[in-house]
């Protein structure tokens, strides 16, 4: 499966618990990650995606509200 998503643009951001996948292609720029979540998700930073700055249900929750499937998430 990790395989399938970085063959289809995905980057992978790991964390220790879930693992953050995120596709630049298909965001649409809705900012529901920053705004969901700004420690998990931080545009001016690198690496932007820091899955470890929260528990993983709001890691989850977060990327649940992402409109475009530019986000994923993989529980370890
Ligand atoms: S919520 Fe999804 S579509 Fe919106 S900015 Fe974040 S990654 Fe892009």
């Amino acid at each position: 499966m990790d395989e399938e998503l970085t063959a289809a643009g995905y980057r992978r951001y790991s964390g220790d618990k879930i693992d953050v996948y995120f596709n630049s292609a298909l965001c649409r720029h809705s900012a529901n990650c920053v705004r969901g979540n700004a420690a998990i998700f931080t545009l001016n930073r690198r690496p932007w995606i820091m899955p470890d700055n929260a528990e993983p249900a709001e890691v989850k929750r977060v990327i649940d509200t992402c409109p475009s499937g530019a986000l994923k998430y993989r529980e370890k």
